[in-house]
């Protein structure tokens, strides 16, 4: 059972012949002796009428080649970058090759040696990095503890305080 006044969606289905009828012919019977219900109903109408008499709003005559040209113009440019790309990535390979061809593999084997020394030292670094701190870590770990206390304490104190002058701020 649908609600005896009509609100404005059940005024617009009226409006456009969308009601089905049982409930058309109660909408009939009770918009004759409801004055507020008749007064949405001809709300209703006047916007619709008022809608109608705009002009629906056109796209430019040209928009879609438009769109269609921005879309190829894009597109160009995603193609010339990627033939760039392309372009510069064969020539560092071929300078790469003409290094190697023209250094031989001496140099390149003293360059890869000295790299591989190079990862060695800072893997040994690492290593006693961690040798060293695991300990020292182990040794100081009450220390630690009671520093990060220390420094903890003050800063919730600080925070608290915030709060509350916060919630005292707040209406
Ligand atoms: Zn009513």
């Amino acid at each position: 059972m649908s609600p005896v006044h009509l609100d404005d969606e059940r005024a617009q289905r009226y409006l456009d012949g969308q009601l089905p009828a049982p409930e058309r012919v109660r909408a009939d019977a009770h918009l004759a002796s409801c004055p507020d219900c008749r007064l949405v109903l001809e709300g209703c109408r006047a916007l619709a009428e008022a809608l109608s008499g705009i002009p629906a709003a056109l796209p430019p005559p040209d928009f879609t080649e438009g769109v269609l040209a921005r879309v190829q113009a894009r597109e160009r440019t995603v193609s010339r970058e990627r033939r760039v790309a392309a372009a510069v990535l064969g020539a560092a390979a071929a300078v790469a090759a003409v290094l190697v061809v023209a250094g031989g593999p001496a140099a390149w084997a003293s360059a890869l040696s000295r790299f591989g020394a190079g990862l060695d030292a800072a893997v040994t670094w690492c290593r006693i990095g961690t040798d060293v701190a695991e300990p020292l870590l182990r040794a100081l770990r009450l220390e630690i503890a009671a520093a990060t206390a220390g420094a903890a304490i003050p800063l919730l104190y600080a925070l608290r305080r915030l709060s509350s002058r916060a919630a005292t701020a707040a209406p």
